[in-house]
């Protein structure tokens, strides 16, 4: 797909094409500032020419494929991938600077995630249901596939989320129109050809590449059945309103500014490492990292030195590089939307524990490092505490009572997943049944493909993995018969 001068088309049905105007974009590696590969820019035109080849797709011959051959699809797909994983894990690498360790984690997640839908692919069914005229009348549900799904994704986790789109789209026997972020479309687009060399029919699977046009063309468009948007909440905003021209449905999984919650009666080993690990992995651009440490007044010296430690030994360098644990952050605009933020903290009276600068040495000086950063003194009302940062920064905030900690967690706009760490199960339960979020994790961080996930709030709605995000790709017909 890629040749030596990195010039990459986007994947319509079975062809590799251009623009309809001829523009291109760059993607830039955030390591060094070098220009990875030139993408084309979809225009309304290539919007619409994906839309209706997945549209003849739904239509044809993918409509009479049953399960059993979606599953095999599926099946064929996590292999190719997993096959492929160096070389898929090299350009999410590349063009995001996720650390190369993380990137084959995350292949392997991918393919694990398509072989879970694969399975699911065999469970879907409608119900008969008895009716008070049972003698006369015979009712029953089918279960449909959604139709054309549009899938927006954000540049984080690039391969992981189109696989979490691609899924249930296979499984349920829908299409798909993906725009993958403009800064990482390359894994995308591999995978694009990947399905097609899985067996996947040409145009059930189709991956446009651009930036907001694209993603604004595909949101409003009229043929599209479904939107499975992940990303910022401004945009989700956009998109519920594109979505009205034909009342599309929607999944909107978007930002997080998640709590971690330690108590002093915690495994404090286990809950530094976890704080260290949640907020800094991925360079904190993680929709779920947990970027508000709420800590019990009595430890909180003590825990923050643990933390602190803990984040002087983290590796900050090449993505590439095997013992990196944290690379770049993506783009030469999150740099300065970090930086921006580390100042706002200062300014707005946090004390500034560890980092908060950008890497300007040696090999690092082209690229958008940042250090590890962690503020003290954060109140609930600064906006570092409140403004989804989406950077390698941490704010901490002590609490004196259980009511005090629910209030600060909840203080926020988000509501998508918060972390608690005590070894008391009343405190435990309390926790669970107070915070008003998606997910909370006791003692652990866990993602699996059988567990939903999905926002309140303003951190969207509809859920993603489990049983739940099948049914977000399926319509259930109503049937009556009169006997
Ligand atoms: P973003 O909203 O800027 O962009 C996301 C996608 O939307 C991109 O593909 C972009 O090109 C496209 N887009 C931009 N404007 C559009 C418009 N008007 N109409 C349609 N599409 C448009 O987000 P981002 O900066 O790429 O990603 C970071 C955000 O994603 C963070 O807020 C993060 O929390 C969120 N996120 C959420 C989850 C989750 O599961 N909840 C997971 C990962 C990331």
């Amino acid at each position: 797909m890629i040749n030596e001068t990195l010039h990459v088309g986007m994947r319509i049905g079975n062809d590799e094409r251009d623009s309809s105007d001829g523009f291109r974009f760059q993607s830039i590696n955030p390591s060094d500032g070098t220009v990875v590969a030139t993408l084309p820019e979809s225009t309304e035109s290539d919007v619409d020419l994906a839309v209706s080849t997945a549209r003849a797709a739904l239509d044809g011959e993918w409509s009479r494929t049953g399960p059993a051959d979606r599953q095999r699809m599926l099946l064929n797909l996590a292999d190719l991938i997993r096959a492929n994983r160096d070389e898929l894990a090299r350009l999410d690498s590349l063009e995001m600077g996720m650390p190369i360790t993380r990137s084959r984690n995350s292949v392997d997640s991918a393919a694990a995630h398509l072989e879970w839908y694969a399975a699911m692919t065999r469970t879907i069914s409608g119900r008969t249901i008895e009716n008070n005229r049972p003698t006369e009348r015979f009712s029953y549900t089918l279960r449909e596939p959604v139709g054309v799904v549009g899938a927006i994704t954000p540049w984080n986790v690039p391969l992981t989320m189109m696989a979490w789109k691609l899924g249930p789209v296979i499984a349920t026997g829908s299409v798909l129109v993906h725009k993958p972020a403009e800064y990482s479309s390359l894994s995308s687009l591999r995978v694009s050809e990947l399905c097609l060399e899985a067996g996947i029919p040409a145009g059930v699977v189709n991956v446009i590449t651009g930036g907001r046009v694209a993603g604004a063309a595909l949101a409003e468009h009229l043929d599209v059945d479904k939107v499975a948007f992940t990303g910022s909440v401004k945009t989700g905003q956009a998109i519920i309103r594109a979505s009205a021209g034909n009342i599309k449905r929607l999944t909107l999984e978007l930002g997080g500014k998640s709590p971690n919650v330690v108590f002093a009666d915690a495994n404090l080993e286990a809950a530094a490492l976890a704080a260290v690990q949640s907020i800094f992995g991925n360079s904190g651009q993680i929709c779920t990292a947990g970027s508000r440490l709420l800590v019990e007044r009595s430890i909180q010296d003590e825990f923050v030195e643990r933390i602190r430690e803990i984040t002087s030994s983290l590796v900050v360098g090449d993505p590439l590089n095997q013992s990196t644990d944290m690379g770049p952050v993506a783009s030469q605009s999150q740099l300065e939307r970090v930086l921006s933020y580390i100042h706002t903290g200062g300014e707005q009276g946090a004390t500034l524990i560890s980092g908060g600068e950008q890497l300007t040495d040696g090999d690092l000086r082209e690229g958008c490092f940042v250090t590890p950063t962690i503020f003290g003194n954060v109140s609930n009302e600064m906006a570092i505490a409140q403004e989804e940062i989406f950077g390698p920064v941490l704010s901490v905030t002590p609490f004196d009572t259980i009511d005090e900690a629910v209030q600060s967690a909840n203080s926020t706009q988000y509501g998508l997943s918060g972390y608690v760490w005590t070894e008391k199960l009343r405190t435990a339960h309390e926790m669970t049944q107070r915070l008003k979020l998606g997910t909370v994790h006791v003692n652990s961080s866990n993602i699996d493909p059988a567990v939903p996930i999905g926002g309140r709030k303003m951190s969207g709605y509809g859920k993603e993995l489990g049983s739940e995000q099948l049914e977000e790709y399926l319509e259930t017909k109503t049937v009556w018969i009169a006997q």
